[in-house]
């Protein structure tokens, strides 16, 4: 490899000047698993981390198909004719299962791919959602140091990667399809609970009387949760994300939200949260890692299990024994 060393210091005063150039290259550092380019990749980081200006960061899921790249093209260019500057990220756990990723792979957002005051950054590979969530997290941190202040964090409906994202956004955005009645099934509670807005896509040709019941349904099934500590009231709104309707009414969601949670102290309160969040769940992998990889309890797991389920101990005390040799 003949390329010259990155400096580190040089690669981030770039991506402080805005250079999207600079801005990929780093993002691909902190996707690296190599432990050199790692190194690189924190001292990017810790650069970049004093001039960082916070975005505002939409968190947007839904099933493959439901239309979330038309929707997050149709938004973006919107944000983008509003003066901002857009980032899309993407959490996508399939991509560690299958390889392939589901939000990846198709030509995608060719409008916003095209645009200067766009990037776009496909979800990193990883072998555990963890991994990739972090990767994301730092990705995000770089996209504002490079002067985006409108991030989209897009992910699929598997797994928790919901959660992840969730937890490194400011809004949530649950985009839906109008189904045949029933609304609310084979949708997770926790999804709604966590959405601040639901966005029934396609609401154009056939689909629009289904879509107008839909957001009835909705409305109605959202009365029946508790108030959220934003103290925001989850939206139910119609789009279609192919015909451009709809869409001018979500930016203005969008910015009502940020304007209510920062007058609030929601939004920097969430923040706090989300901070601790990430540092406890960090903390928590590495011990369990530590903990899985010292040669005493290697020993003893299979022993006590076997104990256990020869009812010599309880899983309870057998956990106790573990942890008390483990240093
Ligand atoms: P994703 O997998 O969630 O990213 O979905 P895509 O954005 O790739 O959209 C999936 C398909 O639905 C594509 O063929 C789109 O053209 C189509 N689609 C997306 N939004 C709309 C919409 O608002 N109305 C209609 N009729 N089709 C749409």
């Amino acid at each position: 490899n003949r390329k010259r060393p990155i400096d580190p210091q040089m690669l981030s005063a770039e991506i402080l000047a805005g250079n999207t150039i600079a801005l990929s290259r780093a993002i691909t550092l902190i996707e690296s698993t190599t432990s050199a380019h790692q190194k690189t990749a924190q001292e990017i980081l810790a650069a970049c981390l004093p001039h960082t200006k916070k975005a505002f960061r939409v968190g947007i899921t839904g099933v493959p198909g439901v239309g979330k790249s038309t929707f997050i093209e149709a938004l973006g260019m919107l944000a983008i004719e509003q003066g901002k500057k857009v980032a899309v990220l993407a959490v996508d756990p399939s991509s560690t299962i299958s390889q392939g990723s589901i939000l990846g792979d198709k030509t995608r957002m060719e409008r916003l791919t095209a645009d200067a005051n766009a990037f776009i950054r496909p979800s990193p590979a990883g072998d555990a959602l963890g991994g990739v969530a972090r990767k994301t997290r730092e990705a995000i941190s770089l996209c504002e140091a490079a002067g985006f202040d409108l991030i989209f964090i897009e992910t699929v409906g598997v797994g928790q990667s919901e959660i992840a994202v969730h937890q490194m956004t400011d809004f949530f955005l649950l985009l839906k399809l109008a189904g045949a009645g029933d609304e609310l099934q084979g949708i997770k509670r926790g999804i709604i609970e966590m959405a601040d807005a639901i966005v029934i896509n396609k609401a154009d040709g056939i689909n629009t009387i289904a879509a107008k019941h839909a957001k009835t349904e909705f409305s109605r099934a959202l009365h029946l949760y508790r108030p959220k500590a934003s103290a925001w009231q989850p939206k139910i709104m119609l789009c279609s994300a192919l015909k451009e309707t709809g869409i001018d009414e979500i930016w203005q969601t969008l910015l009502e939200f940020e304007a209510h949670t920062k007058a609030n102290g929601f939004f920097e309160s969430n923040r706090q949260d989300q901070n601790k969040y990430w540092l406890q769940a960090t903390v928590v992998n590495a011990l369990k890692d530590r903990f899985y990889k010292d040669e005493t309890v290697k020993q003893q797991l299979p022993k006590l299990l076997d104990a256990i389920n020869t009812g010599k101990v309880s899983a309870f005390q057998a956990a106790q024994e573990l942890l008390k040799n483990f240093k």
